[in-house]
């Protein structure tokens, strides 16, 4: 196959641009002029101007998750608590006897006058139905009466908080591990209901340019549910699987090294957590607030157990002690881990002293970052971190310094749609405000490169995938504009993993 009459965008610097790409079998075969010849018939497709990048990678995404979440009541943009509670009035009435009311996505920081939610107000609308409405960051859960009455007083966990009104009782708000364990143990979602979701949550993907997603969901059961889908009908989205970093013993025992798998399906990396977020003030500062999830200690550990079975770790930190204590956990296991070729990352680097953010470029450690998370952020941090932004979100910082940074979505805390991500490090905007720190913003191909190449990178396959070069998977985005000349107007309109369509095939008028 001939993609001709456009502009092909590479990402490889000896060959930036070309006019035309071979296509043979599920490779690139290189730019037209040189192995057309070779090809019996070409199939050639018109790309009438349009450009072709590398296929799209979101380096963190919830996939189940996310995937569910296109299906549960919804809270974010609710200005005042009362909207969001009126959204979950309308959503109680359809769901079925017996069944969980979900939703996620509100912040009581977005609600003014300020206000945090309790149970009370929640049963006011749900009745007995049991509800779990899921904060925008995920860090903070908050029940009805029927729900918590589940749990039976069981909600006070290690790493947890419970919050309690005057009287000592349960406000209905649960945070970091106890929210997390009341959802493992107390919310039934079954296989199915997730396998439905993530199949239609697929084709969303490919129609948004996704080829491949480093999903963070390996502690829910991702690997089962992602090898239910490719035995069913293929996969038509590549996938480097995380697992919870706690499940090393039984990995040790069967000597599970990461990279097993196959092009599509492939283990992957161990996750863990430093501290918790930003919007729930549970991100681990320097000034001694926030909760600590791993200690620098136990990140040690992980990381040395994982490398001796050949495992690189991602371990989410937000808070500037929390991304100081993962790079000297990594710095002080460097000898473990780097001879071994494993490539490190910290999930979000959010918030960095001064004098940390030189040290990712040093120790070879990745910032695997959101770049939609900047702008969407910049309020709740100019509150909580006002004297730190200088260090917050500081992309175009951590890329000057030579750091290795892949950009995601944290999907479904922000959409799963790498066009927009790239818009919000460019412009470090969403709204009619002026960039946020400005300083920060980043060039278009800076920003593809972080949602190309880097998370190819990441999980071995630079020689593989995220360039359009000879060789190469031919997985690719056909867009509407060539994203370097105009990227307000630009659009996917084809999607193409593996040599074939899978989203809106040619020709289009
Ligand atoms: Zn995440």
């Amino acid at each position: 196959m001939i993609l001709e009459n456009g502009v092909v965008r590479t990402l490889d610097h000896s060959m930036p641009a070309a006019r035309a790409l071979a296509i043979a079998g599920e490779r690139i075969a290189g730019a037209v002029g040189t192995h057309e010849t070779a090809l019996a018939s070409p199939d050639v497709v018109d790309l009438g101007g349009r450009c072709v990048v590398p296929g799209l990678t979101d380096s963190h995404v919830h996939f189940p998750t996310w995937s569910i979440a296109q299906r549960q009541v919804r809270l974010e943009g609710a200005a005042t608590i009362e909207e969001a509670l009126d959204r979950v009035r309308s959503a109680a009435g359809d769901v079925q006897p017996g069944r969980w009311l979900r939703g996620l996505g509100w912040r009581s920081g977005d609600w003014s006058p300020a206000t945090e939610p309790t149970r009370e107000q929640l049963d006011a609308v749900t009745g007995d139905i049991p509800t779990a409405l899921m904060a925008r960051d995920y860090h903070s859960l908050w029940l009805n009466s029927e729900a918590l009455a589940r749990a039976d007083g069981d909600l006070a966990v290690a790493g947890g908080v419970v919050e309690v009104d005057e009287r000592g009782q349960p406000t209905g708000v649960l945070r970091e591990e106890s929210a997390w364990r009341f959802r493992d143990v107390y919310i039934e979602t079954p296989d199915d209901e997730y396998v439905e979701a993530m199949r239609a949550g697929i084709r969303l993907a490919n129609s948004r340019g996704v080829t491949c997603v480093h999903d963070k969901d390996g502690w829910l059961g991702s690997l089962r549910l992602f090898q239910r889908l490719r035995e069913e009908a293929g996969l038509t989205l590549r996938v480097w699987q995380s697992l919870p970093h706690d499940m090393l013993d039984e990995l040790e025992a069967i000597d599970f090294r990461s990279g097993l798998g196959d092009d599509f399906l492939r283990l992957g990396y161990l996750k863990a957590f430093m501290d918790g977020t930003l919007g729930s003030q549970t991100a681990r500062m320097l000034d001694g607030s926030g909760v600590e999830i791993t200690s620098r200690a136990e990140l040690e550990e992980i990381v040395r157990r994982g490398a001796a079975i050949g495992w690189p770790v991602a371990v989410h930190a937000i808070g500037d002690r929390a991304n100081r204590d993962a790079l000297d956990a990594f710095e002080a296991t460097r000898d473990e881990w780097a001879p071994r070729g494993l490539r490190p990352r910290i999930e979000h680097a959010q918030c960095l002293a001064p004098e940390d953010l030189p040290r990712f470029a040093e120790l070879g450690v990745a910032a695997s970052v959101q770049f939609s998370h900047a702008p969407s952020d910049r309020d709740l941090a100019d509150r909580f971190w006002a004297d730190k932004t200088d260090g917050a979100y500081a992309f175009r910082s951590l890329l000057e310094s030579g750091a290795v940074v892949a950009n995601g979505s944290d999907a479904p805390i922000e959409e799963l749609e790498p066009l927009a991500g790239i818009r919000a490090g460019v412009r470090r905007t969403i709204d009619d405000r002026p960039a946020w720190h400005p300083e920060q913003t980043l060039g278009v191909e800076q920003a593809l490169e972080a949602t190309c190449v880097t998370p190819s990178w990441l999980s071995g396959d630079e020689r593989r995938r995220g360039k359009l070069l000879p060789g190469y998977l031919a997985d690719l985005v056909v867009l509407s504009t060539d994203p370097l000349d105009d990227l307000d107007g630009c659009e996917v309109v084809a999607t193409m993993v593996a040599g074939r369509w899978v989203y809106n095939p040619p020709p289009w008028d």
